[in-house]
Parts: structure tokens; C-alpha cells; sequence
């Protein structure tokens, strides 16, 4: 675990022992724009059927083609890294197809987001994972998810597995009221969504100061914080020294970090996988 994932309570990621994971060719099938900045992309191919969804908040890991690559080349196990690989979560898996959704943030200039941006049926990229999944601690009295629009996926994934009994708070930031869209949920859901600061280095800061007012329920609470890395690790000092929260409560990680390219709190390996 680094400095910037904590995953140390029943409701903590599941962290099996690190394994090489196959990367397989996938196939854009089908494009869907949820909303000005968001692209769903469903992915297919021959072995995808083998894919082993694991459960919400899980992540692979895309490869993406270099300038002049009709493809990207499946990398070799004991090759460089290759440099356009990235982070996403499988938003929703039908083994039946099979197919593989994947919500692109687009965020900006970068090599995932742009490649959302101009994505066409027929394009392939290459996939690995998944990797290591959230574990819903099924004894938790409430839930609070914070996340920004690179973690929307996985929160969407963690609200379609809670319970209807379950009681969540979300606070979510995405960049302007056109982005924030329906989400799937049995449980009993508050959502608070907010709007980005204009001023990139404020990213994040409608997230932080939401999570510092918020009035927490007593009892045994689990909380998911998914946003960029120094935002991420504020919020964390906050709920942990100012609040005297128990770091087995919340599982923190950074999604993305101002500034990095290919900024990952994950070291997945060399060859991308997990
Ligand atoms: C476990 C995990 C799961 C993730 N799942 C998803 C997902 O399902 N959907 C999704 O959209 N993202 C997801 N992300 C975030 C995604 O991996 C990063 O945003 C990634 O950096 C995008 O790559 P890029 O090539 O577009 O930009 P990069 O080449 O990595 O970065 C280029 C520039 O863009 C900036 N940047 C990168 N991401 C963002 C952002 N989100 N907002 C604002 N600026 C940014 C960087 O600071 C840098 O300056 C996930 C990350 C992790 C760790």
C-alpha cells in the first residue's frame, strides 16, 4: 500500500496477492455520451468473456495507440512500460456478449482523454486487470462516498451493489451542472453534487470543503474517497486528525494528480497489468 491508498478495514480493498494478469486485445463496439465531458465506451473481444469482474470500485489498466499505431501492440512481459497506459474502472460487465463498459472523464488534454474524445467503433486498444476490488463491509450503519469525476465510475459501481438498508451520503464534484446525471442505487441516498472551481488548482477544493462540514452519524460508518492525489490526501488528514476518525473507517486514494501524467497510487507492474 503507498502513502496515498489505506485499505485496512472489513470495507477495505480486497488485496490478494499481486499476480501477472493477461492483456487481451478489446474492440470499441459502441460509443455513448453521457453528458458533455463524460464518454461511456463499450469494449468486446475474443477472450473478454474471460474477464474476471470482481465487484465494484475495481480497476484495469488501457493501453493506448502511440502517434501512428493503427493499434496498440500488446506489450511483452519483460518489455518496457508502455507509455500510454492508464487507470480506468469497468463500470458494468456482461460476460453473455461479452462487453465491457468504461466512463472516460474528459478531462483535458492527455492521451486516455483525448483518445475517449475522438473514440470509434471498430478501434482497439489493449486491457488489463481487473485488479483488486472495494469490499462492502455488510455491517457498516452508513456510507460516506467522496469522489470527483474520475472516481463517478467506481462510486456508480459501489451504489448498484449497496443494500436498500444502507444509508449513504455522496459528495460529488464534476465541472458544472451538466455533468451530474442519474445514479442506480437501492440504498437510501443522500447526494450532494458540486462544481468545480475554475482555477485548476482549485480542483477538488467544493469536495474538501464539503467533506469538512458535513455532519457524520455516530456509530460504524466506512468511507470512500476517490478524488485527485493532493485533495485526496487532505481530506484524509482532516477526517483522520481534526475528526479522530478510525483509519480502518476509510479507504482513500488518489485518481488522478495535478500536474502528473499517468499518475497512478497503484504500482501495477511494468506490463500493465496488476
Ligand atoms: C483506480 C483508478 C480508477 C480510475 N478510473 C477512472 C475512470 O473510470 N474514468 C476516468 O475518467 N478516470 C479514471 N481514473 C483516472 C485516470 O486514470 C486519470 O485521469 C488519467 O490520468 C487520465 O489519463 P490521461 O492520459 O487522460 O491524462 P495524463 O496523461 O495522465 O495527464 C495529463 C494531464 O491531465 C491532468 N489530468 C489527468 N486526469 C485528470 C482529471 N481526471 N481531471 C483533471 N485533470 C486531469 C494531469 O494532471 C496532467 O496534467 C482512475 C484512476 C485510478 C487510480
Amino acid at each position: 500500500m503507498t502513502a496515498d491508498s489505506a485499505a485496512t478495514s472489513p470495507s477495505a480493498d480486497a488485496s490478494p496477492p499481486r499476480r501477472r494478469r493477461a492483456m487481451r486485445r478489446v474492440q470499441v463496439t459502441r460509443i455513448e455520451r453521457l453528458s458533455p465531458r463524460t464518454v461511456c465506451v463499450t469494449f468486446t473481444g475474443d477472450d473478454l468473456g474471460a474477464f474476471a469482474w470482481n465487484g465494484p470500485a475495481a480497476h484495469i489498466k488501457l493501453i493506448f495507440p502511440e502517434a501512428g499505431q493503427a493499434e496498440p501492440p500488446i506489450p511483452q512481459r519483460d518489455g518496457p512500460r508502455p507509455t500510454r497506459i492508464r487507470t480506468y474502472t469497468p463500470r458494468r460487465f456482461d460476460p453473455t456478449v461479452p462487453e465491457l463498459d468504461v466512463e472516460f472523464a474528459l478531462h483535458g488534454d492527455g492521451p486516455a482523454s483525448n483518445w475517449a474524445a475522438q473514440a470509434e467503433v471498430g478501434q482497439v486498444l489493449v486491457l488489463g486487470g481487473p485488479g483488486p476490488n472495494y469490499q462492502i463491509d455488510p455491517d457498516a450503519d452508513w456510507f460516506l462516498l467522496v469522489g470527483d469525476d474520475a472516481a463517478l465510475p467506481a462510486i456508480e459501481t459501489i451504489l448498484e451493489e449497496l443494500p436498500a438498508d444502507a444509508r449513504v451520503r455522496a459528495l460529488l464534484e464534476v465541472v458544472d451542472e451538466h455533468e451530474e446525471r442519474p445514479l442506480a442505487t437501492a440504498a437510501q441516498v443522500d447526494i450532494t453534487w458540486l462544481h468545480r472551481d475554475a482555477r485548476p488548482e482549485r480542483a477538488d477544493a467544493a469536495l474538501e470543503a464539503a467533506v469538512r462540514a458535513i455532519e457524520l452519524p455516530a456509530g460504524n460508518g466506512r468511507i470512500y474517497v476517490g478524488c485527485e492525489a493532493a485533495a485526496m490526501r487532505r481530506i484524509r488528514a482532516h477526517l483522520l486528525q481534526d475528526r479522530g476518525l478510525d483509519p480502518a473507517m476509510m479507504v482513500t486514494r488518489g485518481y488522478w494528480k495535478l500536474g502528473a501524467v499517468d499518475y497512478t497510487d497503484h504500482d501495477y507492474g511494468t506490463d500493465g497489468d496488476d
